[in-house]
């Protein structure tokens, strides 16, 4: 069997329900899962403000010390804040991890989600008779072949919040975004890639031709290794 090397996705298939933005939104938050620990955390916020929901947000606030201007010398703050995204990072992996185990949401996915929502739509603003929640977001109103396409565009305010948006749009079942959503789990040296990526065929199991090559030189071994053993009572390490 050839394996194709145009079969690896990086981005949720198309989907009737699902808009552009929110498919772009769904793979800046899997591309950063996959990614090594955060270097700075300018990076990380760059990562995410390439995306018109941030982009068009009045409400992004930075903790990034550079775009702050704040006094650094030593970097010590910065580097405190790449650590902490970089937990933001792993907690990311786990639920994704989660989501892919349970095949589905659960009940403490699904909690996590409707809270982390209900607090990044909205924000509290002082007014004269007390503090009001004001929502955070815009209808786009699109135009496509003589119909008229509504979109829900949220007002993100910082990178927790963006993910926690992608994740619930890679939830959602209507959208469909999570259908054929992978981990790799081939291993080299014994660390498993672990990378997410989104399958086109449904034999598909790895992140690369690379370890799907690795993967198929391991079971040759493995079957290699057992045939050995059967026939000549041979084993690795003997
Ligand atoms: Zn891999």
């Amino acid at each position: 069997m050839r394996y194709v090397n145009a079969s690896m996705r990086k981005s949720p298939r198309k989907s009737v329900t699902s808009t552009e933005a929110e498919r772009a939104l769904v793979t800046l938050v899997v591309d950063f899962a996959n990614q090594g620990p955060p270097g700075t955390p300018g990076a990380v916020e760059h990562h995410f403000q390439q995306h018109p929901f941030v982009q068009r947000s009045p409400y992004w606030k930075s903790i990034d010390p550079v775009a702050l201007k704040q006094p650094d010398p030593d970097g010590q703050i910065s580097a405190a804040m790449a650590r902490d995204f970089g937990g933001v990072q792993l907690d990311l992996r786990r639920r994704l991890e989660g989501i892919m185990e349970a095949r589905g949401v659960s009940s403490t996915e699904r909690a996590k989600v409707e809270r982390n929502l209900q607090e990044l739509l909205t924000v509290v603003a002082g007014t004269p008779a007390g503090p009001i929640r004001v929502p955070l977001g815009t209808i786009a109103i699109g135009y496509q072949r003589g119909q008229l396409t509504l979109g829900f565009q949220p007002f993100l305010t910082g990178v927790q919040a963006t993910i926690d948006y992608g994740l619930a749009l890679l939830l959602d079942a209507q959208r469909e975004l999570s259908r054929g959503l992978m981990q790799c789990q081939v291993s080299k040296a014994g660390v498993v890639c672990g990378r997410f990526f989104w399958r086109s065929f449904g034999t598909e199991r790895y992140c690369s031709t690379a370890h799907q090559n690795l993967a198929r030189r391991k079971a040759t071994m493995r079957r290699q290794q057992k045939w050995r053993a059967t026939h000549l009572g041979w084993t690795a390490g003997k």
